[in-house]
């Protein structure tokens, strides 16, 4: 398995087994890429060690909470130190109030929308530009990113504002890293039962709709998209920037179900 040998890159996102980071991950390693792992806080530390250490990653984590200062150049700081330069990146964090991801959107309140924004959106942009120094031309950055975005989705609500504007940043740094020869592109897959999916009011309808009203009537899996994860960072996809890339079984084509 060869499709990533020798590439290098880091990891942002995974608090468990269930997550879409550590999906990513998995197939990654499979395919012979050697990775960081970055977590939230001290509670999530040993377990993403465990599991980075699972795929032969020793010694390959560090803390990196995006809301705080200085956490992302440190980040950047602990790769440079274990790899020198690095081919890819992988951005695969959100967060809302779950209180406010039910009822309506107007109810978001100011506090939750620029923190939603801040962790959701910002730290993307953040992490591209500390990250510039130490990627290697031809490198591959990428950020998960929700349909919710264009449509609306019961109780999804900031979540959808904030992934809208982390598609038009997806577009403005592929424009910006693009001049140094490197890739920026969002993953936009189906719903996924995850901790960060649970949060959402009604999260099971979505489930449930994905698979009944998708062209391939199934539900997304983590491996789904770190198949496609692992195809954005491999010099097969040297030509694609910029774009949302749907992993959904081709639910976000449908304007109305078959089956009602
Ligand atoms: P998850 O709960 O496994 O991962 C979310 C991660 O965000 C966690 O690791 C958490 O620690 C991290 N995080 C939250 N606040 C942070 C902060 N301040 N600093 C650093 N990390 C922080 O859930 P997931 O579903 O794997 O989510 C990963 C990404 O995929 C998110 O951007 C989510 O919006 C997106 N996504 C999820 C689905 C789905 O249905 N699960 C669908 C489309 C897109």
């Amino acid at each position: 398995m060869t499709l990533l040998a020798g590439k290098k890159g880091i990891v942002m996102g995974v608090a468990n087994d269930h997550s879409i980071a550590w999906g990513i991950s998995k197939l990654a390693s499979e395919w012979g890429a050697d990775m960081v792992f970055s977590y939230q806080n001290v509670l999530l530390k040993k377990r993403v060690a465990t599991l980075a250490e699972s795929i032969g990653c020793f010694d390959a984590v560090v803390e990196c909470d995006v809301s705080k200062e200085g956490h992302i150049k440190q980040l950047m700081d602990f790769a440079a130190k274990k790899f020198g330069k690095i081919d890819f990146i992988v951005h695969s964090l959100a967060y809302s109030d779950k209180k406010e991801l039910q009822g309506p959107y107007y109810n978001t309140s100011r506090k939750n929308f620029l923190n939603a924004m801040d962790i959701s959106v910002y730290s993307f942009t953040e992490t591209c530009r500390e990250a510039l120094p130490i990627l290697n031309e031809g490198a591959s950055l990428m950020t998960l990113t929700y349909l919710g975005s264009q449509r609306v989705l019961p109780n999804y609500n900031v979540m959808g504002v904030a992934k809208a504007a982390l598609e038009a940043s997806t577009r403005y740094l592929a424009v910006d890293m693009g001049k140094h020869n490197i890739r920026v592109n969002a993953v936009s897959p189906g719903p996924i039962k995850t901790l960060a999916a649970s949060v959402i009011g009604d999260f099971d309808k979505m489930l449930q709709c994905g698979e009944k009203a998708s062209p391939i009537h199934r539900c997304t899996t983590i491996e789904d998209v770190g198949g496609f994860a692992c195809f954005l960072m491999s010099d097969y996809s040297q030509a694609i920037t910029g774009g949302v890339h749907y992993v959904d079984a081709g639910y976000n084509i449908m304007g109305m179900s078959e089956e009602i």
